[in-house]
């Protein structure tokens, strides 16, 4: 303690014997250097953090509950219009209650996407690793997107290389999403009545998952951004489909968590071609 001013300094101090020719001790020298100012940045880095922490705890608590309190009343706003559609309705009415449907569909999609994607940014979503089954999760991803590839009278085709091991270590729901999000995508940009296809194969220790479409194709300007939050290409082709610019960002957060690559190919007015590498293991 300073006795003048009456603060705390702090020293470090090194002492080092001194020693005549047949090395015996003679005496110490003392080095004394004021580290004050070092120990104050030091304990205003530790509240810093501390305080960090404090926030980012903070934040996640408030997106899982928010996650929870806007999902539960678009759920009911979705159900409870699918039940009204199922009454008997004036042809307005019906169309009046469609419209709310669609617009909770998109409304959810929405709110899931921005809630995902800033679990995944803040990196409080926990991934599984468990061992889980790669096929039963394409199959998933591919009936949600039944529906839309009939209405423009697409043909969705897969198929799986004996040598892909039948599970591997991941998170199920996630992978899940990663197809997902790329069947959609290819259904929504494709050109009608063309075809989609899902492969899968192995190559070394990698599985490879490669998702084309025959649809509107990327500039190679827009090929370069695709994977970055809210982007979404100025082709007026792309457009007219509705969507967040989310889905591709989430699937590179998911694919780089699970340690595996993505890229695509793809040539305008041709068709894009998605490939996601993942280890085998
Ligand atoms: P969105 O919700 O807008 O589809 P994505 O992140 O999934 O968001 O995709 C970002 C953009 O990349 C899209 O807006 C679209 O312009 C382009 N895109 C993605 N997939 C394809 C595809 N298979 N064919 C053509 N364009 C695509």
């Amino acid at each position: 303690v300073d006795r003048e001013t009456g603060t705390v300094q702090y020293f470090e101090l090194v002492k080092v014997a001194m020693r005549d020719e047949a090395g015996h001790c003679t005496g110490l020298l003392g080095i004394a250097r004021d580290i004050t100012a070092r120990k104050r940045v030091e304990a205003e880095l530790i509240a810093a953090r501390d305080a960090a922490d404090a926030g980012n705890r903070a934040k996640a608590d408030f997106l899982a509950n928010m996650s929870h309190e806007i999902r539960t009343p678009m759920n009911a706003v979705i159900g409870m219009s699918d039940l009204l559609l199922q009454t008997p309705l004036t042809a307005q009415q019906q169309e009046f209650a469609e419209i709310i449907r669609t617009s909770g569909e998109t409304l959810l999609a929405l709110i899931n996407g921005i809630l995902d994607f800033s679990r995944i940014e803040s990196g409080h979503l926990e991934l599984e690793c468990l061992p889980m089954d790669l096929v039963q999760c394409l199959e998933g991803a591919l009936d949600v997107n039944c529906g839309g590839a009939r209405d423009k009278g697409l043909d969705l085709l897969y198929w799986i290389d004996d040598a892909v091991p039948r599970t591997i270590l991941g998170d199920a729901t996630r992978l899940r999403q990663i197809f997902v999000n790329l069947i959609s995508n290819a259904v929504k940009y494709s050109r009608e009545d063309t075809t989609v296809t899902i492969t899968m194969r192995r190559e070394g220790d990698e599985v490879v998952i490669v998702c084309a479409d025959q649809g509107i194709g990327i500039s190679e300007d827009d090929q370069a951004q695709l994977f970055t939050e809210f982007f979404r290409s100025a082709d007026p082709l792309a457009r007219i489909q509705p969507g967040t610019g989310l889905g591709l960002a989430i699937v590179g957060r998911i694919v780089e968590r699970h340690h595996g690559s993505i890229r695509v190919e793809s040539t305008l007015g041709v068709g894009s071609t998605f490939t996601v590498r993942l280890p085998a293991a």
